[in-house]
């Protein structure tokens, strides 16, 4: 019988865990490890890697290397956000005709959906090669705070590599299910998730196997990759005050730097003192240069605190989405790679006034509950285990004058549904526009698009007498659906809809296709068929 997995899709590296019977256990990849590094390289002689060999190549072949890919998709090209990161990665981003982002590397153009698709991938063969069996539905967790796009193109990446998503749900919450199915505890929970690439904090009530998200927060760009930049950064000027060389300009080695910090500051977690060490970093008329630094934790932690308070203030942001204090917390769970820092567990430990729950791995625990919460779909376990998430975001339309309405309210738990009446300002008014925002401004402009619906084939009627009935929905994924009625004739309203971003069905359609045939080359070439 085929197994249904949890997959914790991560910005730099990803888990999957499936139930042995009424226990999460997590899958180890084809080396043997637990987690496996979220990178795609792309040899110069045609092969494509993933994973710990693809990790291996960043230095040598940094262009065609691809990591940190969660922090592009569901991005557009010319974001603010995109703009800060496209100058520090290696390898090329281009801007796609809706512009959405595209990356080049070996000779070929790829969406970030197909560059997430071959990591699912190779977490789904892992997982087939463990269970000895097929794997085609999963579980995939997303950072709570990924927007509508976001969470549409991970879905997306699945489809490419053919996995049925069971369900997407947030990481936090996956976490929360995993604990509480564990410790069987009630009560308050905070889930604070810093990972490589975003920070999520939710609060959550579990009582009597009910998990009840009050709110959650977040940002999409903080997390452990900043941390390694502050170090990047510093290094970078010091190599500059002393040989006036700017190493930002040179792709390899920047990556050995950028791997030399990581490790630095994993150390840092342990040691109080560690040493980064990069002989030959470059050459210059006097000979080869290297770099040799010793750095302490608190020279460390002064580069960084600031990172750590700013999680700190969206924390009080969530508390206060939920009409708590931190008194009302019961218990804090920390979640993600950056959570191991002395600094960060001692922070959150002085904000929330309690030490987190021990005994807890903040690698595994996300992909843990996806596992769990695919076997709960599959209606597979015994105890009554009922998730109720929120949206991390106001979802509304824009008014006259640039306004905003709202029209399901950020913390709203899913699946949401509200209806809303719309009629036409013209005689004999063919079609209504209606342009659907997600966030929380009050102007239009400064919240996300996230696609014009057209209501079309409106009977001719005098201005204000059509009724059409709107109805927004956020399925349990935290993905946008809307329909229409005229309630008139009852009948289904047609809508056309132009997505601000993303892939349109026959784009996602082709890509399919073409890694079906892809697939079907190399079985041809092993005379597998
Ligand atoms: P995740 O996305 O949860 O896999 O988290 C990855 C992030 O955690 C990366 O930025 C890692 O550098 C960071 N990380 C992993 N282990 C440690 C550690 N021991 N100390 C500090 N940061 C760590």
């Amino acid at each position: 019988m085929a197994e249904v997995i949890g997959i914790d899709l991560g910005t730099t590296y990803s888990c999957v865990a499936w139930m042995n019977g009424e226990t999460p256990v997590v899958i180890p990849n084809l080396e043997g490890n637990n987690t496996t590094p979220s990178v795609v390289s792309f040899t110069s002689g045609g092969q494509r890697l993933v994973g710990l060999p693809a990790l291996r190549q960043a230095v040598t072949n940094p262009e065609n290397t691809i990591y940190s890919v969660k922090r592009l998709i569901g991005k557009k090209f010319n974001s603010p956000e995109m703009e800060m990161i496209r100058k520090k990665l290696p390898y090329k981003l281009m801007e796609a005709p809706n512009g959405d982002i595209l990356i080049k590397a070996g000779n070929e153009i790829y969406t970030p959906q197909e560059i997430s698709a071959f990591i699912l991938s190779y977490l789904k063969e892992c997982a087939e090669n463990y269970l000895g069996t097929k794997v085609e539905e999963a579980v995939i967790t997303v950072p709570a705070y990924f927007n509508d796009h976001q969470r549409q193109a991970t879905k997306d990446a699945a489809a490419i590599c053919g996995l049925k998503v069971l369900r997407i749900i947030n990481e936090p919450t996956a976490a929360s299910l995993a604990y509480g199915f564990n410790t069987r505890k009630n009560g308050v929970v905070a889930i604070y998730d810093l990972g490589g690439g975003t920070f999520d904090i939710t609060v959550l009530e579990i009582h009597e196997g009910i998990f009840h998200v009050l709110s959650t927060s977040g940002d999409t760009f903080l997390g452990g990759d900043d941390f390694d930049n502050r170090l990047i950064s510093w290094l970078l000027e010091e190599f500059w005050r002393e040989h006036h060389i700017d190493l930002s300009q040179d792709k390899f080695a920047l990556q050995r730097i950028k791997e030399a910090v990581e490790k630095a500051k994993r150390e840092l977690s342990f040691t109080p003192e560690t040493e980064i060490n990069l002989p030959f970093i470059c050459s210059s008329d006097k000979g080869s240069l290297h770099i040799q630094k010793r750095i302490n934790r608190s020279f460390l932690e002064n580069l960084t605190h600031d990172l750590v308070e700013r999680t700190l203030t969206i924390c009080q942001q969530a508390l206060n989405d939920a009409g708590l204090t931190t008194s009302r917390i019961d218990e804090v769970i920390l979640v993600g790679g950056q959570t191991r820092m002395p600094l960060v567990r001692q922070m959150v430990a002085d904000y929330f006034g309690r030490q987190p729950a021990a005994r807890i791995n903040p690698d595994e625990i996300v992909a843990m509950g996806a596992a769990l919460q695919a076997k709960i779909i599959k209606g597979s376990v015994d105890d009554l285990v009922l998730l109720l998430d929120v949206t991390p975001f106001s979802l509304g339309i824009e008014t006259e004058n640039g306004g905003f309405q709202k029209i399901i309210e950020r913390n709203t738990t899913i699946p949401a549904r509200k209806t809303m009446a719309f009629t036409t300002v013209e005689n004999n008014q063919r079609r209504v526009r209606i342009h659907v925002l997600q966030g929380e401004s009050e102007r239009a402009e400064m919240n996300k698009s996230l696609a014009t619906f057209d209501l079309v084939g409106i009977d001719p009627a005098p201005a204000g007498v059509p009724q059409i009935d709107v109805t927004f929905e956020i399925d349990a994924d935290g993905i946008l659906r809307v329909s229409a009625r005229d309630v008139g004739t009852g009948r289904e309203q047609k809508i056309e809809i132009k997505p601000a971003a993303g892939l349109l069905p026959e784009e996602l359609q082709e890509i399919i296709d073409r890694r079906k045939k892809e697939v079907k080359k190399t079985y041809d070439e092993e005379g597998l068929l």
